[in-house]
């Protein structure tokens, strides 16, 4: 060997010196996968992890290497047996979609080919802006708007209410900022609006208090006589009323604004008109149920959530605006070391003028193999089916005296309580609370709580493809059972 070769032979690489190992530990690793999600009713939905599971996440940082299959028997032991749960048929908590093998197969692909989706002349680029492309046919935005894959939800609002305080800030604000506004801007969202939202205005610099929160109906909707009431009172005080959250899908009772009303008091008051459809925009994809959400095709810009109601891995939330020039003037620079080129690699749009991220993952590779293999009306009947799975829930709910609806239903969220006669709030809380972690601790189903109203209640969201209505039979019984065997333990 001559030195230039031993030097190369020196160097050293994250790629295996025998790439034939590495085959047969992934295809271990693949049928363990499928074998995973295939038993995945057959085990409990959670379970509390052992001390000896706990310790093993506070081992030293490695110093020395470790065989990779060493390193999978650690993850298989330790890690694979204590998920979250939301993949099995009975979680039904806070708010998510419960994944699919297909899409988990697209995160390995993306990760494989490892493009960066800041932008750049190159395939997955391409498919990007076509899951963009069809995010926007599903809602009804027309072919002109633009959109842009973010983490989640939260961030997908957070773009929308960028763009709609740059549109409406009566200034440069990105040249001189919110101080140079000549009048406070103020947002306006029903109380019920997810707490992201809070978020967004207190890092957009317009404060908590820019955000009107307007009372809601009996059906837990915006007030649409209380929200022009709000307009015209800040009007009057010197504010600047710029943009209204409508919610398609309240977190807490699944309820939906009258998002045509929105539509028109936006256009009468000259404000951005935004909807948040984490949980619902996708509605518009269920042929039973697509008129909930009528009117989301007005508005100026949409969050909207793949990784819910499409059951996309974590993460994927999308943004949609219907003017793509504003929405590229919000976030556009080009930094010399960003710039195009007339060919090649660096020729075309850059991705990254669309949100706050400069690397991002190719997140629409999961989502593009998920509906290309099902079809997106498939997804439009899951959609339906979990609806029509949460009115079953109620109607059993409804025909047990023991139990009380807590809210009306109205896609795939139920709120209900087990009563227990004499009890005040209080009590009724603890002993809630109390069959809920029961649920949990026995493996049987995951479900959340909430205040509706100012009454605290279990909370039952159903955005899980792999739910059957026996599930939810099971729900009720074992409710019932547990009830009975706390209220016996615990005397009122
Ligand atoms: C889930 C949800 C969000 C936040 O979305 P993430 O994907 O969790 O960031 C925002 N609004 C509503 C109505 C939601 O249900």
């Amino acid at each position: 060997m001559d030195s230039l070769q031993e030097a190369a032979a020196a160097d050293e690489t994250l790629d295996p010196p025998d790439w034939t190992e590495v085959e047969a530990l992934s295809h271990r690793i693949v049928d363990d996968a499928i074998a995973y999600l295939k038993d995945v009713r057959e085990r409990p939905v959670w379970r509390e992890m052992p001390a000896e599971v706990r310790s093993f996440f506070s081992a030293p940082l490695p110093r020395s290497p470790a065989p990779a299959a060493d390193v999978y028997d650690d993850v298989a032991r330790n890690l694979m047996p204590y998920p979250m749960g939301n993949i099995h048929p009975r979680f039904w908590s806070w708010y998510m979609g419960s994944s699919n093998f297909t899409g988990a197969l697209g995160d390995f692909l993306a990760a494989i080919q490892g493009s960066n989706l800041g932008g750049g002349n190159h395939a997955a680029g391409l498919m990007d802006k076509q899951v963009v492309n069809w995010m926007k046919e599903m809602v009804g935005f027309p072919a002109s708007a633009s959109g842009t894959l973010v983490s989640g939800g939260s961030m997908a609002n957070i773009i929308g209410l960028t763009v709609a305080r740059n549109v409406k800030a009566g200034v440069d604000v990105r040249e001189r900022g919110v101080g140079a506004m000549p009048k406070p801007l103020r947002y306006y969202a029903s109380d019920q609006v997810h707490s992201c939202h809070r978020k967004a205005v207190e890092a957009l610099g317009l404060g908590n208090r820019a955000l009107r929160r307007i009372s809601t109906d009996a059906g837990l909707r915006i007030d649409i006589a209380a929200l022009k009431a709000a307009i015209a009172e800040d009007r009057e005080a010197g504010f600047r009323p710029a943009c209204v959250i409508g919610t398609a899908g309240t977190v807490n009772t699944g309820a939906v604004d009258d998002l045509q009303a929105l539509a028109s008091v936006a256009a009468e008051e000259d404000l951005w008109f935004h909807v948040d459809g984490c949980i619902g925009a996708l509605i518009a994809i269920a042929p039973e149920n697509r008129s909930l959400v009528a009117g989301i095709e007005q508005a100026d810009s949409i969050a909207l959530d793949p990784h819910k109601w499409l059951h996309a891995p974590f993460e994927a939330g999308c943004a949609l605006v219907r003017d793509a020039s504003q929405h590229r003037n919000t976030f556009a620079v080009t930094p010399e070391y960003l710039e195009s080129t007339p060919r090649g690699l660096a020729s075309g749009e850059w991705l990254h003028d669309y949100g706050l991220q400069t690397s991002r993952g190719f997140r629409a590779l999961k989502i593009w193999m998920a509906l290309k293999e099902h079809g997106v009306e498939k997804f439009g009947r899951l959609i339906d089916q979990n609806i029509a799975q949460a009115r079953h829930l109620t109607r059993l709910i409804e025909a047990e005296p023991a139990l009380e609806l807590m809210s009306p239903t109205i896609i795939n969220i139920v709120s209900f309580r087990h009563r227990l006669d004499g009890a005040s709030e209080e009590k009724l809380k603890a002993f809630n609370t109390e069959i809920m972690l029961r649920l949990q601790e026995e493996g049987i189903a995951v479900l959340s709580d909430t205040t509706v109203q100012g009454r605290h209640c279990l909370r039952v969201a159903i955005a899980n493809h792999r739910t059957r209505r026996d599930d939810l039979d099971l729900l009720v019984s074992e409710v019932l059972r547990l009830g009975q065997e706390i209220a016996a333990a615990t005397p009122v």
